[in-house]
């Protein structure tokens, strides 16, 4: 259930309000707006009258939520989230465009890249430490030596850091991680999902591989509702029928999401199609489609990359890329 307030509403009237519907047994989610209040209910509220708190003076209106994500629900919170890493904002009209390899390999290859991409345009630094590989034989990535080479990129450039997050057990060494990534593998983690949920960082959530946009959502839900609620979706390509690309692109995921959550939803159109020429097409019309921001992979040598290489742009095509997606989304959207 949601409660619209009535705008510019006493503060001991909706306390009032608010401490009643606690005691009913019902978790209030507050999301205040620039011209409303919203109380968002979670939990049981068989026994809330409706037409009793429609009927208080300070509500405007009183409606049912039937979807069961509630805390990322756009009923819930109305205006967009903005996600905020250090300086860069992600979400409400701010575009992000994070970047960098696969998986981080040397201190040269990740300063490198990071040098490169941040004079182009990039405003994040991606780079895989922990790799989730299909076989046990390929590279695994630097784990924690991965994590210090991203940390030197990181104080060398200024660009805040993202990395995938496999396991629990590893959180210790996140600690100074800017945006902690859950990969596709890992969308229905769920120990990992509420673990991530007592942080206070942002969490870059890809979509699964075969999960569907309410399993996304949910398990948004996860990880919001144990109180973090800087949650950035990530549509990254489905498994279906196709034989040339890697994953399908789900374009349309995009603003269905949008208007299902006030999370900002970022497109990654590297793992989407696997294939380096067809990044630049997709990564435009994701910026059509309203993303709030890109994850693209990007490596100084695609030929010899120990991951992802068929699909890493080199930084002069990453460079060549940013003027037309910004273009794009200028046209498109202002
Ligand atoms: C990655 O970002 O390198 C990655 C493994 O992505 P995904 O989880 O989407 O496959
Ligand atoms: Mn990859």
């Amino acid at each position: 259930m949601i409660i619209v307030l009535k705008p510019d509403v006493d503060a001991s009237k909706q306390e009032q309000l608010t401490g009643w519907l606690e005691e009913m047994g019902v978790r209030v989610h507050v999301a205040v707006g620039d011209y409303q209040t919203v109380l968002g209910l979670i939990g049981n509220t068989d026994n809330i009258d409706a037409d009793l708190i429609e009927s208080l003076d300070i509500v405007d209106s009183v409606k049912r939520v039937s979807e069961s994500f509630k805390t990322c629900n756009r009923k819930f919170h109305p205006d967009d989230t903005i996600v905020q890493v250090g300086d860069v904002k992600i979400g409400g009209g701010h575009f992000a465009m994070i970047a960098g390899p696969c998986s981080v390999e040397t201190q040269e290859q990740i300063t490198g890249i990071a040098k490169e991409i941040k004079q182009t345009g990039a405003n994040m630094l991606r780079g895989g430490a922990f790799k989730p590989r299909t076989s046990p034989y390929d590279f695994q990535g630097l784990k924690a030596k991965g994590i210090e080479l991203l940390k030197i990129a990181r104080k060398e450039t200024g660009l805040p850091i993202v990395t995938e997050i496999m396991s629990v057990v590893d959180l210790p060494l996140f600690e100074d991680v800017d945006v902690l990534q859950v990969g596709a593998r890992n969308m229905q983690n769920f120990d990992l999902l509420k673990e991530l949920g007592m942080l206070k960082k942002p969490i870059l959530l890809k979509r699964g591989l075969a999960n569907t946009l309410k399993e996304l959502l949910m398990s948004a839900e996860y990880i919001m509702s144990n109180g973090n609620e800087q949650v950035i979706l990530c549509e990254r390509g489905i498994r279906t029928y196709s034989d040339y690309t890697r994953n399908t692109l789900d374009l349309a995921a995009v603003p269905m999401l949008k208007e299902l959550t006030h999370l900002p939803v970022i497109v990654d159109p590297s793992h989407a199609t696997g294939i380096s020429r067809l990044v630049p097409p997709m990564a435009m019309a994701a910026a059509a489609a309203g993303a709030d921001g890109l994850i693209i992979e990007v490596h100084n040598d695609p030929l010899h990359a120990l991951c992802d290489g068929a699909q890493s742009l080199t930084p002069e095509e990453f460079a060549k890329l940013v003027p037309k997606v910004l273009n794009v989304r200028e046209a498109a959207w202002s």
